[in-house]
């Protein structure tokens, strides 16, 4: 357990030495007072020993001028057949940092998800986090597209883990995206496996975000230079990812192929924040 002490010398690790000047030009960017909306990150515990509380996420937003974030469970060694528990500890988080966090919930499509969806909407959760890798299956599987649907009729955002180790983003996805042009769909780490896939496919699908976590620069920068930067949306895959380095990652990207500095009012917030009022 770090203490508090260690706790801010990891944020300010961050900030100074070497990372000094990287956050200086990402402060230079980011426009006069805006609080920065992320839409990517984790509370709880991870199967790979990776964890993240409330207070360490929030003291990270704080640091780095982030206002909100959507948070949802990692991939939980207790998380039991339906994710409850984890979904719980999410829940807390939202409801002691109730301004800062908006909560999703994960499910696993193989379970009997019924009920828990059920008790997360009544709850008040803002969205649903799907993980194909963790969980074990295909965007295109009767369950999954049963409750893709289940989703789109609750208007219910859902973020999909679209990143490593996925084999099938795309193809799979545009049945449900045609049959649900309402349904709001947030591509965790931009598909980036099948990126140029994507952004032909989806780039008329206004309800369809890309979310820039975790994505290599060349990707991020052929992103950019392709798709409206409306349709872009920052994130950290905190603990993953750190706000000083995914921030320069997604401005450094924007800039290079391009994207005016008028854009990034949307980028880092707007255009995820419009779902959230
Ligand atoms: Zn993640």
């Amino acid at each position: 357990m770090a203490t508090e002490a260690e706790r801010e010398q990891n944020l300010e690790v961050l900030t100074n030495g070497a990372m000094g000047e990287v956050w200086e030009w990402v402060r230079s960017k980011v426009p006069e007072g805006l609080e920065i909306f992320d839409a990517h990150a984790h509370i709880g515990a991870d199967v790979d020993t990776r964890t993240m509380t409330a207070d360490g996420m929030r003291d990270r937003m704080d640091a780095a001028g982030v206002g909100r974030a959507i948070v949802f469970a990692l991939n939980d060694p207790n998380a039991r057949d339906d994710f409850s528990g984890p979904n719980d500890v999410v829940w807390s988080a939202y409801e002691e940092h109730p301004g800062r966090f908006v909560p999703f919930f994960r499910l696993n499509p193989h379970r009997n998800y019924e009920t828990e969806f059920e008790r997360c909407v009544e709850r008040g959760f803002a969205g649903l986090k799907l993980h194909p890798v963790s969980q074990v299956f295909e965007l295109d599987e009767p369950r999954v597209v049963k409750l893709l649907g289940m989703a789109a009729e609750a208007g219910l955002p859902v973020l999909i883990h679209t990143g490593f180790a996925m084999q099938r983003i795309v193809e799979p996805l545009i049945p449900t995206v045609e049959a649900h042009p309402e349904l709001r769909l947030i591509l965790g780490h931009s598909a980036m496996i099948e990126l140029l896939e994507a952004i032909r496919a989806f780039e008329d699908h206004p309800n369809v975000l890309f979310e820039t976590s975790v994505v290599r620069a060349k990707d991020l920068y052929v992103l950019f230079s392709m798709l409206d930067p409306a349709r872009i949306a920052y994130g950290s895959d905190i603990p993953y990812g750190d706000f000083p380095s995914t921030l320069h990652a997604t401005l450094a990207a924007a800039e290079a192929a391009g994207v005016p500095d008028s854009a990034f009012t949307g980028l880092l917030s707007e255009n995820i924040r419009r779902w959230f009022p």
